[in-house]
């Protein structure tokens, strides 16, 4: 349940038809100028992180910097060419086996890309529900042709996808879905609707978790679905947030015909899977999110000093709230080095991922709040990277309010905490 990309929505919608591959396939090929000649160090490298840093460095356009002074919202081509550009450099589908388009390196390098994606406040991805959450389901719960069709298209930036999990009477309580799928001879009929779909008007295919028994099975009976978007019977409506943005949608299933190849897992896994999805969507998304949160850290002071205006403000009582963000950081590192320990000796992560998004989210929010009231002084003659700052931070505070809902609200986090972790007894 995860939200998708900064592009803005006339970009995303305009730019891209649902079902057109041609875009994508474009701005791949766009992609093989400098990324294509650039070789990737060994997985026994002890430098990929330089590597990653000095790759990202030479290659990242200033323009797509959010804090540089010439920035301009890139396009979603751009941004498709400059995910494509990172995975033909090795910087993305690291962990994903090489048979399917990945780079078939470990969680240990990375993480190590990951804290050098943070550390510039480059674009984030237009397709981390593909890369991040669809694709590893489909790794896992995938039949071969499947894998085979599905993963090198993510990783080429060729192909996007959304997540259809909520339902308006179905989100913290997932497992009172009712999007119904009925087999019918060698296939399926979907009926239904999902709520809260990022990236629902752009994506080529949905990750859509149905039932197939009653609802009072609650966890039994479900079963997730690749479905192509293009599928006729399928409505996107598009909702806009508090940003001005329309970066998800309702989308509605009217009789939708699917062939049995578009299941995904076994009749009866459709729980599991999506335990599985939503774990990985708390503990491990965008592993990046520590150090990019530094980056815009030292992008306020740096703004704030630039400014007399604001700058007043730093010396004016803001320092002691701008160590306790500094703290807040370094605890985030930690929790995130520490779920990756827990990868690399095998062992899941279990309800800990509830442990860290609770943590990101709650700190981002008020780090965004306070970033707010800083830039809020901005003026039209002050500097031009307060100015930066200001549309930066107004964007980062209004999104931040979402960020305590989408991938489990905070109260579903202490939930989850209080019973898991803490034992303690349901009332
Ligand atoms: C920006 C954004 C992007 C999203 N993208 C997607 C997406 O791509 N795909 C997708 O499927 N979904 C997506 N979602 C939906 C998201 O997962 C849900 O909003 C979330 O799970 C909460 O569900 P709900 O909105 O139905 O709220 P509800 O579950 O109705 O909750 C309402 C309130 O009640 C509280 N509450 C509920 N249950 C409990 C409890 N047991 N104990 C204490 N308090 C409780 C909640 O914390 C909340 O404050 C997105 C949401 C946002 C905001």
């Amino acid at each position: 349940m995860l939200t998708e990309t900064t592009v803005p929505s006339a970009a995303v919608t305009g730019g891209e038809p649902r079902g057109n591959l041609a875009a994508g396939q474009a701005a791949a090929k766009a992609s093989a100028t400098p990324a294509a000649i650039v070789q990737a160090p060994s997985a026994r490298s002890a430098n990929y992180r330089q590597y990653a840093r000095d790759w990202l460095a030479t290659n990242l356009p200033s323009h797509m910097r959010s804090d540089a002074a010439d920035y301009r919202t890139p396009t979603l081509a751009e941004c498709q060419a400059w995910e494509a550009a990172m995975h033909g450099a090795g910087l993305a589908g690291m962990t994903w086996p090489k048979a399917y388009g990945g780079h078939g390196l470990t969680i240990a390098e990375h993480l190590a890309v990951n804290k050098e994606i943070g550390r510039l406040l480059m674009p984030e991805s237009v397709s981390s529900i593909g890369k991040e959450l669809a694709g590893p389901i489909i790794m896992t719960v995938g039949t071969e042709e499947q894998k085979q069709r599905f993963l090198p298209p993510i990783l080429a930036m060729q192909q996007f996808w959304c997540q259809g999990f909520s339902e308006p009477d179905a989100g913290s309580d997932l497992a009172r879905l009712r999007t119904r799928a009925i087999q019918e001879g060698d296939g399926w009929r979907i009926s239904g609707q999902k709520i809260w779909t990022s990236g629902a008007a752009k994506a080529h295919y949905c990750l859509l978790l149905t039932r197939t028994g009653v609802v009072a099975d609650r966890h039994r009976g479900m079963l997730m679905f690749a479905v192509p978007m293009d599928t006729p019977g399928i409505r996107v409506v598009p909702i806009r947030s508090i940003d001005g943005k329309e970066s998800f949608a309702e989308v509605f299933f009217d009789e939708v015909v699917l062939p049995d190849a578009a299941r995904l897992g076994a009749p009866d896994e459709g729980w599991s899977a999506a335990t599985r999805v939503l774990a990985i969507e708390r503990a491990t998304n965008r592993m990046y999110r520590a150090w990019r949160f530094e980056a815009e850290l030292a992008f306020l002071v740096r703004a704030a000093k630039s400014d007399p205006r604001l700058s007043g403000l730093l010396d004016g009582g803001l320092a002691g709230r701008i160590g306790e963000v500094v703290a807040q950081i370094d605890g985030l590192k930690g929790l995130v080095e520490r779920s990756v320990d827990l990868l690399k000796a095998a062992q899941g992560i279990g309800s800990r991922g509830s442990l860290t998004k609770l943590y990101w989210s709650e700190c981002h929010q008020a780090f965004a709040g306070l970033a707010r009231s800083v830039v809020a002084h901005v003026r039209p003659n002050s500097s031009p990277l307060a100015r930066r700052a200001r549309d930066y931070f107004t964007h980062a505070y209004l999104f931040s309010r979402a960020e305590t809902i989408y991938a489990g609200t905070s109260e579903v986090q202490l939930d989850v905490i209080a019973q898991r972790i803490l034992q303690l007894p349901k009332e």
